[in-house]
């Protein structure tokens, strides 16, 4: 059996006191939060010294003297709201985001239980309850689960805009394990290669027909209704908390309109990938995609180019469609029952520049307004979508010409493989350091030691 980790969110229904309690824990977890960055910077500005996760952690038990209201939560709830600034000065650290700033409690979304102790779900995947030992509360939750297991981890999330509570819980749910190879009990027919593009959405092949999804354009549809909303909005008189000025009465109001307009954009697209994507996961065993890059592909536009009203379009259609989302559907549905996801190297294998038919390499294909495609080698001819999906249905099952025969050729990634990008853990943050010093080394070595001129 394989170990699959999924994450289930129910919502919470506590009652008054419970409320009262359950805000009382945030509050507290924001204070901290905003103590351990406080902490941080002093030390960095006066003394210039940055402080360490495990400095922060092991400073708790004297910080819970000064304060003994922190006494009565869960220590490892507090590990975890001082893990969620080091995360995000690591994301900092790396220039991946901005430097971490103070929260206000009205932004504050919750705290989490990173382990097994403290909680219990009174749940068998469908609706039941939730209990918090340190609050000293039960609280019912409603909310189903496709599939439940043993869960792992629980975070307590409440969203001010809805002013509801939510418990989001990781699951570890064991799935068949099937291995992929001669001996596999999964079959070839089943296999689907799938592209994600924006005209055409989604454009897959089966070895014998292409299917073809196309734009449903989500936003566009309702962006009147919500530019019309927001411009509403803009008239109203919105807070100021350092002027002191209240939201007025009309602008909470507005407000709510437009959130209500957004979220009913975000669920009709939620409702069609679930579509979507369950489809292909009841009818298909393997499927077959090429490595995303969203964030890449999403950038901005370079200053001064001049493609930056085009380049802002691709940018707002591509996250209409929910690229990201889509693929992540796709694999957990896939896995779930069994089956397998392969990533494909676009690089390597360039799926929208091959000809299927040939191989053949055509570079002048990469241009994107190039829709239709004719190999001026074999005189093959073909959509640009199809052609491409045609390509990595060929990689996958060996049919490539142009290409090696084995899949271990073009460095296959399976779903099941463990190759996430963190960037909060200290076991990275130290390879990286490590690496970063060996590459010091060997250039200076490179420049300045004689041994190194001589062998050069
Ligand atoms: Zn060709």
């Amino acid at each position: 059996m394989l170990t699959v980790i999924r994450r289930y969110t129910f919502r919470l229904y506590p009652n008054k006191s419970q409320t009262s309690k359950l805000f009382e824990a945030r509050r507290l977890h924001c204070y901290l939060y905003n103590a351990a960055i406080s902490h941080r910077k002093t030390e960095y500005q006066y003394w210039s010294k940055s402080v360490t996760y495990l400095q922060q952690q092991n400073a708790l038990p004297a910080f819970k003297e000064c304060w003994p209201e922190y006494k009565k939560l869960n220590s490892q709830t507090l590990q975890a709201t001082l893990k969620r600034v080091d995360l995000s000065y690591n994301r900092f650290i790396k220039s991946l985001s901005q430097k971490p700033l103070f929260k206000s409690i009205r932004n504050y979304s919750g705290w989490t239980y990173p382990g097994h102790s403290g909680w219990n779900a009174l749940t068998e995947g469908k609706h039941g309850q939730v209990r918090l030992r340190d609050l000293g509360i039960t609280i019912r939750m409603r909310g189903q689960a496709k599939q439940w297991g043993t869960p792992t981890t629980l975070t307590i999330i409440y969203k001010p805009y809805l002013n509801q509570w939510f418990a989001s819980f990781t699951v570890n749910i064991e799935v068949p394990n099937r291995k992929f190879g001669s001996d596999s009990d999964l079959k070839y027919e089943s296999m689907l290669s799938i592209d994600l593009g924006t005209e055409t959405v989604l454009t897959a092949y089966n070895g014998q027909e292409f299917l073809e999804i196309e734009n449903q354009r989500f936003t566009l549809r309702s962006q009147k209704k919500i530019k019309s909303a927001s411009k509403k909005l803009r008239r109203k008189r919105c807070p100021n908390y350092q002027k002191k000025i209240k939201a007025s009465k009309r602008w909470k109001k507005a407000r709510k309109q437009v959130s209500k307009l957004q979220r009913k954009v975000a669920e009709q697209r939620k409702n069609w990938q679930h579509h979507v994507t369950t489809d292909i996961s009841r009818r298909y065993d393997i499927v077959v995609t090429e490595k995303l890059e969203t964030k890449k592909m999403t950038r901005k536009a370079k200053p001064g180019s001049q493609r930056k009203r085009q380049k802002a379009g691709l940018n707002k259609s591509i996250l209409d469609v929910g690229f990201g989302t889509l693929n992540k559907m796709i694999t957990y549905k896939i896995e779930a029952k069994g089956g397998l996801v392969l990533f494909l190297p676009t690089r390597k294998i360039k799926p929208s520049q091959r000809c299927p038919n040939c191989g053949t390499v055509h570079k002048d294909w990469a241009n994107l307004s190039n829709r239709y495609h004719v190999c001026n080698h074999c005189h093959f001819e073909n959509g640009r979508d199809k052609s491409s999906v045609m390509v990595m249905y060929n990689v996958a099952t060996y049919q490539q010409p142009g290409l090696g025969t084995h899949l271990e050729i073009v460095d296959l990634i399976s779903s099941t493989s463990k190759n996430r990008k963190h960037t909060g853990s200290m076991k990275q943050l130290g390879e990286m350091k490590r690496q970063k010093s060996q590459q010091n080394q060997k250039s200076l070595g490179h420049l300045e030691t004689p041994t190194s001129q001589k062998l050069g």
